[in-house]
């Protein structure tokens, strides 16, 4: 049976076009892509479409590479690669995006590229803690609301924007409920495995996912097969895109065991309901602003929140021995952001590694000597410490 939800979770997550294909074939609807990182998924399913997060392809870039700067992350290249070869045809639409520079270029690149699609790219406010940071939130997804409309020629009624809200809570707190018990070590699930749980979520139809969701918890709670005794590591960093499931089988390999993440394709992305009662929208404005109160993002900025100070205590709430930062070349938020969590890790005296990513890959063998020399460090500090 377990064997069986993560073959459909896998197949979501491996071939998310072709899933959502299947899925408008089967309900005859409509499939709205959207861009990370902070679409309210909510809306688009209330309006009866298909929500999916276009997801960075496996394909190498070839196309893409006449139309975007090679400087820019493997994301954003990748986009514009899909948009090229005709990959998003099953999109109705492409909405939203709004954290940085490089996805604004890839946005219009992709609106030249496919000018008879739909793409309304919104860009919400980024500054976290002003008094008009809420109502700017709000107006954004207001207009969105107004643009779906446009697009299923239907009004979203509150109601129905309710019970999707509630369904993606549900959904959030099943995944969540999942993280704590590997957090706890009552079961044993790889890197691989949560990617799985998380990207499939992201490209599913909510309903079917949800209840896939609930077969999975139970399967877990009954099988309470305890995790590996590894080196137990927090992984950071990776916005957008998902890290290549064979880095994470390589950590993995080397003899750490994960036991949190603030991945977008992890803890990031199920990190925060919604209000389920009063405006839905006020709600989703609201909902906004506490992502990055729950987990910080260096797109945003917020004087009272720092990435580093969250990362500082998930490592020590997780009983993690190390941070593993994944960090996607030419991400410029994260390099912006990199010298303060190195610093602050540093100074605590935590260990932590840096192995920044490539869409086109990175040559395992020298990553497994890096990753084998990390844990041997995190080891034997922890002996000396011990031995003091
Ligand atoms: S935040 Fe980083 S990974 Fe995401 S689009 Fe911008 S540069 Fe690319």
């Amino acid at each position: 049976m377990k064997s069986q939800i993560f073959e459909k979770l896998r197949h979501a997550s491996e071939k998310p076009l072709t899933a959502a294909r299947e899925w408008k074939e089967t309900n005859r609807k409509m499939v709205v892509g959207s861009f990370p990182m902070n679409f309210p998924g909510e809306l688009a399913h209330a309006a009866g479409t298909l929500p999916m997060l276009i997801q960075e392809a496996e394909d190498p870039i070839t196309v893409g590479h006449g139309i975007i700067y090679p400087f820019y992350c493997g994301y954003t290249r990748s986009l514009v690669d899909q948009a090229a070869k005709g990959d998003f045809e099953v999109l109705d639409a492409i909405m939203f995006g709004d954290h940085c520079v490089q996805l604004l270029g890839a946005a219009d690149a992709v609106r030249m590229t496919l000018p008879k699609k739909r793409v309304a790219f919104y860009q919400l406010i980024s500054s976290m803690c002003d008094p008009w940071t809420h109502g700017r939130a709000r107006e954004s997804f207001v207009g969105l609301k107004k643009v779906l409309e446009e697009l299923v020629g239907n009004a979203i009624d509150d109601d129905a924007l309710r019970s999707s809200i509630r369904l993606f809570n549900k959904n959030r707190r099943l995944i969540r409920h999942i993280y704590e018990l590997r957090r706890t070590g009552r079961v044993a699930l790889t890197a691989r495995e949560m990617q799985y749980i998380v990207k499939s979520s992201m490209v599913m139809d909510k309903a079917e996912h949800t209840a896939l969701m609930e077969a999975l918890v139970a399967e877990l709670e009954r099988d309470r097969s305890t995790a590996p005794a590894g080196v137990r590591v927090h992984l950071s960093g990776h916005f957008c895109q998902a890290p290549k499931p064979e880095i994470l089988d390589l950590i993995e390999s080397c003899g750490a065991t994960v036991v949190g993440d603030d991945l977008f394709h992890g803890y990031r992305y199920i990190s925060t309901d919604v209000r389920e009662d009063g405006d839905p929208l006020d709600a989703l404005a609201e909902w906004y602003m506490a992502r990055n109160t729950g987990v910080p993002c260096p797109t945003r900025v917020q004087n009272d929140i720092d990435w580093d100070g969250y990362l500082i205590n998930a490592v020590e709430n997780e009983k993690a021995q190390g941070l593993i930062v994944l960090m996607a070349k030419f991400c410029e938020p994260h390099m912006y952001y990199y010298p303060e969590v190195k610093h602050t890790f540093e100074r605590h005296g935590v260990p932590h590694l840096l192995i920044e990513t490539e869409h086109e890959g990175i040559p395992l063998e020298g990553l497994k000597t890096r990753v084998e020399t990390f844990l041997e460090i995190v080891k034997r500090r922890e002996a000396v410490a011990l031995a003091n």
